[in-house]
């Protein structure tokens, strides 16, 4: 691992935020999982210095906050009163497809979408804020990420665009100390096993005509862009075979270097979604949380050294258990103090969901039991 830096890191955490996040239809509890793991770590708590994570409580987001990217039409839709059930949000909602809440196959409506929503934008709004007021260099928000929402209709499971509400924060220009103001330079690196299409159109081609361009995005994924909106320099994609592991990854995270060092950003946006680790169910790539040079680890590990400001998100990833193994690990990265990779699972609430699982796979740290229990 890199040298270890003295990092202010804040992660975002609330019981409210917690709560909601859970009944996200396709990752459910995977939030109470990810951060009781987290917390089971004691990587939540403060040393003797009073160095360590500083807790970040979301403020749900307002309308207007949401509407600095989203339709109000969109946003009526999702904020509608809510429903306690989901048999009640299907009638209730009476949805179609032409409703703003895309498929209802990959977005059906839940009880407390509205709170989801709110949350959801909240916790990624309240890390860019943290950053923005330089009260922390890196901010983590692994409820965020979900960036295949769109303007103006929800799309793959992702009901909020915080990953672009969160740029379009993190770009807002503010005071220079030679009293002009500064035009903050925003990467979006996204390291999810499905290309970034919302975010990616939310910012292509916003660069045109632009002297000093504000948001690059660059999506590492298995596919790329099927609609392909025609060539735009800060819009990138590096597509990944399938099966590919940490040597691919090793391969061209070079060029993610170069694309860095040309940009120069003054704030790293990265959706660490974890569906490309081995043993999450899609089974496409081969991606290891740790162990060397081109692993999920090792890569988040580069960018928390390239000395600017780091907004770390999640995202995909639909085995929870490893999911919060994955986050639980790079939050230790962030820190500058990496977990073993075969550090046991603390005895804690979820303890009994680590079992060791027939498709186990090599980044997983081990879950047997300690002496103690
Ligand atoms: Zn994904």
């Amino acid at each position: 691992m890199q040298q270890t830096y003295e990092r202010r890191v804040g992660y975002v955490v609330s019981n409210d935020l917690v709560k909601v996040s859970s009944l996200l239809p396709s990752n459910k509890n995977r939030s109470l999982l990810v951060h009781s793991l987290v917390k089971a770590f004691g990587l939540l708590s403060t040393d003797d210095a009073g160095l360590g994570v500083q807790s970040l409580p979301p403020s749900p987001a307002e309308f207007r906050e949401l509407s600095a990217y989203h339709d109000r039409d969109f946003l009526e839709h999702v904020l509608k009163e809510d429903v306690s059930t989901e048999d009640d949000a299907n009638e209730e909602f009476g949805l179609t497809e032409a409703s703003g809440l895309g498929s209802l196959m990959d977005c059906p409506p839940f009880p407390q979408m509205r709170d989801y929503v709110k949350y959801v934008a909240g916790a990624s709004l309240t890390a860019a804020k943290a950053l923005k007021e330089d009260k922390v260099d890196i901010a983590i928000c692994w409820d965020g990420g979900r960036h295949h929402a769109q303007k103006a209709q929800a799309s793959g499971f992702c009901y909020v665009a915080d990953c672009v509400l969160a740029i379009l924060a993190l770009k807002r220009p503010q005071p220079s100390p030679d009293g002009g103001l500064t035009r903050p330079r925003v990467m979006y690196l996204d390291l999810d096993l499905h290309f970034s299409d919302g975010v990616s159109h939310a910012f292509h081609r916003s660069a045109a005509g632009s002297s000093s361009p504000q948001v690059l995005t660059l999506s590492l994924a298995r596919l790329s862009d099927p609609s392909d909106a025609g060539f735009d320099p800060f819009t990138l994609a590096l597509p990944l075979e399938r099966g590919a592991g940490r040597g691919a990854f090793a391969r061209v995270w070079p060029l993610v270097e170069r694309v860095r060092a040309a940009f120069r950003p003054d704030c790293v946006v990265v959706q660490c979604g974890a569906d490309g680790l081995a043993g999450d169910p899609y089974a496409t790539w081969n991606w290891s949380i740790g162990d060397g040079e081109g692993s999920m680890g090792w890569c988040v590990d580069r960018v928390c050294g390239w000395g600017c400001k780091v907004l770390l998100l999640g995202g995909g990833g639909y085995r929870s258990p490893n999911v919060a193994r994955a986050w639980t690990y790079l939050t230790s990265v962030a820190l500058g103090r990496p977990l073993p990779l075969d550090a046991d699972i603390p005895d804690h609430g979820a303890f009994p969901l680590y079992a060791p699982h027939k498709n186990r796979d090599e980044y997983l740290v081990a879950s047997k039991k300690t002496s103690q229990q």
